[in-house]
């Protein structure tokens, strides 16, 4: 194994997961990831492909994946056995507080003398905090690392001290923190490539697919995601990423664009890998239509799945521009509530028509599938109100005339509150009751036994174990309606509601363990039900597999593919012997 400059290690959230029985519950239902949350942020790619740009060697290892694909992967033998002068470790996602912090841990103690740089949206919300842990070196901050870590990189190459690298908190070696101003804060994104290519060239080098894995099921549903901005526009009370939440993490006050042109040809690169879908990140009216139209243009004549968000409700003339450009496009919309007050508290103020008519306008003029998204644990959200929820979508599904086309979804929002978001900022305003506010006590709160007790949150209208109650009962009741309109079949229906009803009881049998056993005992009593816990851990409220846009037998483009490969292959030899890049 050669050195490499910089290796990116994608942690699970907890990372003795094999070795605990935690009942996760259905926290992961409507991501790709498992509830290991084993989905390595986007920004990885993107950032190797900027390092190797100005002349960097990284790599990617996605430990989450290895561990979930073998049982007798064994986590830090590998990390010991990697020749790196630096690693990365990703804390974008608050969940992974407890794995991150672990792995960083094995390097210290395998590679003590290689620097350890964390970055992501938690770990810039807490890099106070976070630089005090003695296997923490630098922490890079903000929405857009690409240039600050390159020169730290660079520092680093030449020993010279990070004093000026901005977004950068840091300790000298005598231990002292220092934090740098957020001085980087680029208006526009022209120089964010995602790194299709980069990805291909890496893993025939590195000769480890597996590690490139974005998550675990990728391999077999090998979806492609682009971004079109970092920012955004709107105020969701419950989002670390709005407006309120990067003014305060990365100071911007403005979203920054990628070139619709250069989002356009990311997607003609993704083709080229995979005939998974695409999905198209951020609304893309959020720098108005001029932008949405010059991506349309762009992308004319580029085959699909496309999958496309909505931030706010759409006019047939807009479903109508995205037919034409992405037939058979897929459509993500979130309500996230069926009562209009709730919405409005949340920060989304638009009517149930406006929700109805943009079903309607998609669905008509040819979207292949609308997906609609409600949560549990919202502000003025009570147990009946989610409840009725699930009553409006049985009223969509047969109003609709979707003929299967409207796919509802609705999950809890777990299993923490975001950092960042206003309803963190001020719970008290937003009638949110925080049980965990520090780094450290959200890595503590991981390691307790089930979701419920993992929450960061409850709300006035409904505490812990009413959010959990409502939502397997709001999970139950949807899946019987999906199988009564044929959305899913009565077989997976019949697997959803056995696994809600074992979840539901195991939820109370670990109940009764805590009420009634020592605490030190309740431990080795979980591990006696962990056969029982993992079965219950997966696709919980509804299958995961719901969410999949359905391909071909073959997911990936072989032809393009061997033909990126004998292309890179001949990179590769052209430039050991002596020469630049061949093309
Ligand atoms: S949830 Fe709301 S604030 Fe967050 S990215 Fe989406 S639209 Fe923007």
């Amino acid at each position: 194994m050669s050195l490499v400059d910089l290796t990116f290690l994608h942690a699970p959230s907890v990372y003795d997961f094999r070795q605990r029985a935690t009942l996760w519950g259905p926290i992961s239902d409507v991501v790709p990831s498992t509830p290991v949350y084993d989905m390595y942020p986007i920004g990885f790619a993107i950032l190797c492909a900027y390092l190797e740009q100005h002349g960097f060697r990284t790599r990617i290892v996605n430990l989450a994946v290895r561990m979930l694909r073998s049982d007798s992967f064994d986590a830090e033998r590998f990390v010991s056995r990697l020749r790196s002068r630096a690693f990365g470790i990703d804390l974008h996602w608050l969940p992974h507080a407890h794995g991150s912090l672990e792995v960083a841990q094995l390097v210290r103690k395998h590679h003590p003398g290689a620097p350890i740089i964390f970055g992501g949206f938690s770990a810039t919300y807490y890099h106070e905090e976070l630089i005090r842990y003695p296997q923490v070196d630098y922490v890079v901050r903000g929405d857009s690392t690409e240039e600050p870590l390159r020169r730290l990189m660079e520092c680093l190459q030449q020993g010279q001290e990070p004093t000026d690298v901005p977004n950068l908190t840091w300790k000298d070696t005598a231990g002292k923190i220092h934090v740098n101003a957020q001085g980087y804060r680029p208006s526009d994104l022209d120089h964010v490539h995602p790194g299709f290519r980069q990805m291909v060239r890496a893993v025939i080098r590195d000769r480890d697919l597996v590690s490139y894995a974005p998550f675990n099921r990728w391999l077999d549903y090998p979806i492609m995601a682009t971004l079109t901005v970092r920012g955004c526009t709107q105020h969701c009370a419950i989002c670390g990423g709005c407006a309120e939440g990067h003014a305060a993490m990365s100071g911007r006050t403005q979203p920054a664009f990628r070139r619709p042109e250069d989002v356009a040809q990311d997607v003609r690169d993704a083709r080229r890998i995979s005939r998974g879908p695409v999905m198209i990140m951020g609304d893309l009216r959020l720098a108005g239509m001029d932008y949405a139209r010059r991506f349309l243009r762009a992308i004319q004549g580029v085959h699909g799945p496309f999958i496309i968000e909505f931030f706010w409700p759409v006019s047939r003339g807009y479903a109508e521009e995205l037919a034409a450009a992405l037939p058979n496009f897929v459509a993500e919309f979130s309500p996230d509530s069926h009562d209009p007050a709730v919405r409005k508290a949340l920060g989304k103020d638009y009517a149930n028509e406006n929700v109805e008519q943009t079903i309607h306008n998609c669905l008509s003029a040819g979207a292949r599938r609308f997906d609609l998204f409600f949560l549990i644990g919202l502000q003025e959200q009570t147990a009946a109100s989610a409840l009725q929820t699930v009553a409006y979508c049985e009223h969509l599904l047969e109003t609709a005339n979707g003929h299967g086309r409207l796919v509802p979804f609705i999950a809890p929002l777990a299993p923490f509150l975001d950092p960042g978001s206003p309803a963190y900022e001020d719970p008290e305003r937003f009638g949110y009751r925080l049980h965990c506010r520090t780094l450290e006590e959200h890595r503590q709160a991981l390691l307790s036994p089930t979701w419920k007790h993992i929450l960061s949150y409850e709300t006035a209208w409904m505490d812990r174990d009413t959010i959990a109650a409502t939502t397997y009962e709001a999970g139950w009741r949807l899946n019987r309606i999906k199988a009564r309109h044929g959305i899913i079949s009565q077989e997976k229906a019949a697997e959803t509601e056995e696994r809600i009803d074992r979840a539901r009881s195991l939820m109370a049998r670990i109940d009764g363990l805590i009420a009634t056993v020592p605490p030190d005992q309740v431990e080795r009593e979980l591990l006696a039900l962990k056969d029982q816990i993992d079965r219950a851990n997966t696709s919980t409220v509804c299958d995961k597999e719901e969410l999949d846009v359905p391909m071909g037998w073959l997911p990936f483009n072989v032809v393009e593919l061997a033909k990126l490969g004998m292309s890179e292959l001949w990179d590769m030899a052209w430039r050991r012997n002596g020469h630049g890049r061949a093309s």
